[in-house]
């Protein structure tokens, strides 16, 4: 075994402190990384407190990650010591499902095992990223480009790829008009896809105080989702939104957004399930769909066109010791993009 430490919730709802513990030794087709840095994504504070029940204590959060390889399995060919490499959301999957073998691993049959709060094949609790070293699996590794700033690449694991994913997939780009609801963590780096990709781009927030950020970032509207006026005005103009709020809300109040046809496309996980409603459905035969992260082909082709893009998230790096005021403040929704954990300061 390889001893490993950490930052833990020990039971639901308790604030994280160190920890320690153990990563299992090198396997043949294992790489293992020491982690530089570490994104904290809404779901790990979901997670930590059990909102969406089932969490498996002690939890170690962590699945935004980018580290360096410092040693490989024998029959590893993917990596070699030395190289940069990223650890999303998953770390295994049953590899054999008709959703594994088309690179939908997120959809897998039998669930694929989380990097944390999950179990591994030899019934491990899995823990994650807010560690100092990780053993993966090569199959679920990714290749990270040294020419991006690497704090602002540990973010693309989760909250890239979950928005990326949807774009992909409903293909919006050139002459759609998108709504991003929510300028968080997911929201922003949908910003940025989406103005890559070349859509027109309406941010819908609670925050007025984003509006200058929501520019910088590109986008071309921005509307205040609590006043009725500028709600009322936004009617019927988008072909898409994308929902990334993580706390309770209405869908009803989104959905007339949408034009005949329009679809929403919900990555937020909220603890508490919105009501919907039929008719704004029925009348302008909208749709309402989800979406979960994204397989590993396709992350590591957001990963490639991110290096050639040069597109990051926006972060605040902070030291482990801070991360217990790193939940409260992303709970206030005063984050400015991404709290990215330097692992050096653990
Ligand atoms: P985040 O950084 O906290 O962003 C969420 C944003 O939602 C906030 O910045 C805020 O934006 C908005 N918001 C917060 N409370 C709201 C409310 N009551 N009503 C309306 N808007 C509100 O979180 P994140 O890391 O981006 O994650 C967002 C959600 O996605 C979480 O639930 C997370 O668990 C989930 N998630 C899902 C997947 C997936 O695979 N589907 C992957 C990762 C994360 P404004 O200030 O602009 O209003
Ligand atoms: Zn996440
Ligand atoms: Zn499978």
């Amino acid at each position: 075994m390889i001893a490993a430490k950490g930052y833990a919730a020990i039971k639901a709802k308790d604030p994280l402190e160190p920890f320690k513990f153990d990563r299992r030794e090198v396997g043949p087709h294992d790489v293992q990384i020491e982690i530089l840095f570490s994104g904290v994504c809404h779901s790990d504070i979901h997670q930590a407190r059990d909102e969406w029940g089932g969490a498996i204590f002690p939890l170690v959060p962590g699945h935004e990650i980018v580290g360096k390889v410092v040693k490989v399995g024998d029959h590893v060919t993917k990596f070699r010591v030395g190289d940069i490499a990223g650890v999303g959301v998953f770390v295994d999957s049953c590899r054999h499902c008709e959703y594994c073998k088309e690179g939908l691993e997120q959809y897998c049959n039998d669930s694929p095992v989380f990097t944390y709060s999950s179990y591994d094949k030899d019934g491990n609790i899995t823990y994650g990223g807010y560690s100092n070293t990780l053993v993966t699996d090569e199959k679920y590794t990714l290749h990270v480009s040294e020419k991006l700033p690497l704090a602002g690449v540990a973010p693309l694991l989760c909250a890239g790829i979950t928005t990326w994913s949807p774009i992909q997939n409903w293909q919006m780009g050139k002459g759609h008009k998108v709504g991003v609801v929510g300028l968080g963590g997911l929201g922003h780096m949908a910003v940025k896809f989406l103005v890559s990709k070349g859509a027109e781009v309406t941010v819908l927030s609670t925050s007025p105080s984003k509006k200058a950020d929501a520019e910088r970032l590109g986008a071309h509207h921005f509307l205040v989702t609590k006043d009725p006026d500028q709600m009322k005005a936004g009617e019927r103009s988008l072909d898409f939104i994308i929902n990334t709020v993580s706390a309770q809300h209405e869908y009803n109040d989104y959905l007339p957004l949408l034009r005949v046809n329009g679809t929403m496309v919900l990555v937020g996980i909220p603890p508490q399930e919105p009501s919907l409603g039929a008719v704004n459905l029925i009348s302008k035969r909208r749709s309402i769909a989800g979406s979960m992260i994204g397989g590993i082909k396709e992350t590591q082709e957001m990963l490639d066109y991110c290096a050639e893009h040069n597109i990051v998230s926006d972060v605040e790096v902070i030291r482990m010791d801070y991360i217990n005021e790193a939940f409260e403040r992303v709970l206030k929704s005063d984050v400015r993009y991404r709290f990215v954990i330097d692992m050096a300061t653990l």
